[in-house]
């Protein structure tokens, strides 16, 4: 409505359009963030108006939420961050909202620098929480599923110490290569094929790929409890290749 209506507004923006604003995925803010946007908008349609039955501009407004705690935790202005709901006839409406944000987002300066981050810790810090994305939307399934009403509970839903206690107690599996008997039962049901399996041979969790969902932690048979849970440390590295060989006593005739 608004180019149709030849409405000014700031010539800054690059327009992506998606079916719902729910369809914009936490990673996809990290990754503008991390490809050198000083600031992302999403503009959805009003709160229960949604031409879906999922609702899906309440799940941008949780993941709007969600992210802009982490954005204070990694030491990046939320205010770079903004959701707002309007009709597509609301052209006036739209053009107003993208000249504030645009004039807002010119007053915070350069990503990172308006902030006094170094760029390569920024950098780093946003594609370790951009990996953890997965891990993120499991763990907070239930509030990314809330429908707040009351815009006063906004700020309340996610917590600043809750999203420090989410990075400081990340959880990691590892197999433990004293208890695994190569059963494949956690390599087959692994979602994502993060568990280096082969018959008679310990496995291994890739830690790069494993999107943390527990799987193989819950599966692994109760006789070996090869998986653990490792909450906030390290994980040991994995055991070399020449040394994963199972040797199984035989039985005695
Ligand atoms: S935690 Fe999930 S993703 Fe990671 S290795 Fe286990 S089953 Fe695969
Ligand atoms: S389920 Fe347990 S015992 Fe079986 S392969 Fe996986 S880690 Fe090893």
């Amino acid at each position: 409505m608004a180019g149709v209506s030849r409405l000014q507004y700031t010539t800054e923006i690059r327009l992506i359009r998606v079916m719902c604003s729910g369809r914009v995925d936490l990673e996809f803010v990290l990754r503008a963030f991390s490809n050198g946007m000083d600031g992302v908008f999403i503009g959805g349609c009003r709160l229960n108006e949604c031409n879906y039955s999922t609702h899906g501009n309440y799940h941008a407004l949780n993941m709007v939420l969600l992210c802009r705690k982490i954005m204070e935790h990694v030491g990046l202005n939320p205010e770079r961050l903004r959701i707002e709901f309007m009709s597509s006839a609301e052209g006036i409406l739209f053009a107003e909202v993208m000249s504030e944000f645009g004039n807002k987002v010119k007053e915070l300066g350069p990503l990172g620098k308006g902030e006094r981050i170094d760029q390569n810790e920024l950098k780093s810090k946003l594609a370790e929480i951009t990996k953890l994305v997965p891990y993120i939307k499991l763990v907070k399934k239930e509030k990314l599923a809330s429908r707040l009403e009351n815009p006063e509970e906004y700020d309340r839903l996610f917590t600043k110490d809750e999203i420090d206690k989410l990075f400081s107690e990340v959880i990691s599996y590892y197999i433990d290569p004293e208890k695994c008997q190569a059963c494949m039962t956690c390599a087959k049901r692994c979602p994502v094929e993060a568990i280096l399996s082969a018959k008679n041979q310990v496995h291994v969790i890739d830690q790069e790929k494993c999107i943390k969902c527990g799987t193989c932690f819950e599966v692994c048979p109760p006789k070996f409890r090869a998986v653990t849970e490792i909450v906030g440390a390290p994980v040991p590295p994995p055991i070399p290749e020449e040394k994963r060989t199972i040797v199984r006593k035989s039985k005695p005739r």
